[in-house]
């Protein structure tokens, strides 16, 4: 069994050096000295399971008020916040199956303060929706679990703005407490306090469920009219340029249908750059690897919250009686050709560039040097040079919406985000009624 410490991992018993623990483990992932490539992405070790659908799920219309191009997070929560404006027309078009790109092997952390007051607004909003709207509207469970979150100051300056996280929360109902070394201690009598300035505390953090949130969000969107096609990849996008020569898009082809469309939202992940290309739109997002592992069983673990320790960079996630060990890399690994075959897949792990966070987990939870590692997830994750994610119409096309490059937010975030978005598609579509039927009139007027 693989062990989290800090010279390495350790085989049970007994302690091993890295190398000779890769000779004999049959949990080693990657060779550690090198990045891992595309390579060695490990596609026939997928959960995919080969269900021996071939074509879309469901007959293409011949036409729609919009096309949302991606069925993770962003497409179907896009999907969901168009209906609910009143837009039915819709259709979501998935290459493969719902959260097949990043969305299905997401971490799902949700913390409601943050640094800006536009977000944590927006943060409540996602909350409110995910832990109770899609539930009375559907009545199905969307996974959400209400654990709380832990913010770690180990510095002064540190806990000065978390005291200022918590007025700010104040403001916007927020319910959170900063908390002493000792009250950390007997709220996480796991956790190592001696180097802790405080915490904060914010009891209704959670985190939500990838597979359990979409599903609920496109049955929500189809009870109200849209339709959505899985293993159906969009082949291209016809753009023409109106009497006035600004280019505007007509179509979305697929092989097998074409769908008459103005109004494309590109919901497409670590592949939206190609659909941008697709139109002629440049969209500036990168892919890198992000990951986490996941831990063995650590007893007293259960129903403790999630914790962020900023200054070590380093997340830990209750996963029922285990954790999610995984941070941010300062030196991650881009995934330069992204590959139209990465469907419910994963890289190996390289423990390089992983092993960094092992230090600041084991610091905060001592019992982690112990506890072996169950599985490593490693998956491709979208980044943007400002950190902000991608979101409106694209300036070079009329009816071309970006809805990508969330930077390891895109659970978290896009409710929010897109409900702002689809504001913006629901007026164009309208406008875009409006003037046909006064062509419409005035031809017939004449
Ligand atoms: C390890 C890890 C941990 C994370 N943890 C968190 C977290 O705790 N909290 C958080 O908020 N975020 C987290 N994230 C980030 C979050 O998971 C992503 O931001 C989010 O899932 C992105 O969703 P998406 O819909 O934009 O992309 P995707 O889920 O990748 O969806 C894009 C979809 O487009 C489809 N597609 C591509 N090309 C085509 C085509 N030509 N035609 C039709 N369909 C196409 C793909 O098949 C895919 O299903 C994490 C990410 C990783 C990798």
């Amino acid at each position: 069994m693989a062990i989290l410490g800090r010279a390495g991992w350790r085989v049970v018993g007994f302690w091993r050096p890295l190398g000779a623990v890769c000779r004999t483990s049959p949990r080693c992932y990657s060779v550690p000295s090198e990045h891992t490539t595309e390579k060695s992405v490990p596609y026939t070790k997928t959960l995919k399971q080969d269900d021996g659908l071939r074509g879309p799920t469901k007959a293409l219309p011949s036409s729609a008020d919009v096309v949302v191009i991606g069925g993770g997070s962003l497409g179907c929560q896009t999907l969901y916040h168009l209906c609910k404006m009143g837009l039915t027309n819709v259709v979501l078009l998935e290459r493969d199956r719902l959260t097949a790109g990043t969305t299905w092997h997401t971490a799902g952390l949700l913390w409601q303060l943050r640094p800006s007051d536009t977000e944590v607004e927006l943060l409540a909003h996602t909350r409110h929706v995910v832990s109770s709207e899609l539930q009375a509207e559907t009545g199905l469970d969307t996974g959400w679990i209400q654990n709380g979150g832990l913010f770690i100051a180990s510095n002064k300056q540190r806990l000065d703005e978390y005291k200022r996280l918590m007025s700010l929360g104040k403001v916007y109902g927020i319910e959170s407490y900063v908390l002493s070394p000792a009250e950390t201690k007997e709220l996480y009598p796991l956790m190592n306090v001696r180097d802790l300035y405080g915490t904060l505390y914010v009891p209704k953090d959670g985190t939500m469920d990838p597979a359990g949130t979409c599903a609920t969000l496109s049955r929500a969107a189809t009870a109200r009219g849209a339709t959505v096609v899985e293993n159906c990849p969009v082949t291209g996008i016809q753009v023409n340029p109106d009497h006035m020569g600004v280019r505007r898009v007509r179509a979305v082809e697929t092989a097998f249908g074409t769908i008459q469309t103005p109004c494309v939202v590109n919901c497409a992940g670590v592949w939206a750059t190609k659909l941008g290309e697709l139109a002629g739109v440049n969209v500036p997002l990168v892919a890198m690897h992000h990951a986490y592992v996941v831990t063995e069983r650590i007893e007293g673990i259960q129903n403790m919250p999630n914790v962020r320790d900023h200054d070590a960079s380093v997340y830990l996630r209750l996963q029922g009686d285990a954790l999610s060990v995984g941070g941010y890399e300062q030196n991650p690994i881009f995934w330069d050709v992204v590959s139209d075959k990465f469907a419910f897949s994963l890289f190996d792990l390289d423990w390089n560039i992983f092993m960094q966070h092992i230090d600041g987990a084991i610091n905060r939870v001592p019992a982690l040097e112990k506890t072996g590692i169950k599985s490593t997830v490693c998956g491709p994750e979208s980044f943007t040079a400002d950190h902000k994610p991608l979101l409106g119409e694209a300036p070079e096309v009329r009816g071309f919406y970006l809805g990508c490059g969330f930077n390891s937010a895109g659970i978290f975030l896009t409710h929010t985000l897109t409900h702002s978005m689809c504001w913006y598609v629901s007026l164009f579509v309208c406008v875009c009624v409006c003037v046909y039927l006064y062509v419409c009139i005035s031809i017939c007027m004449c």
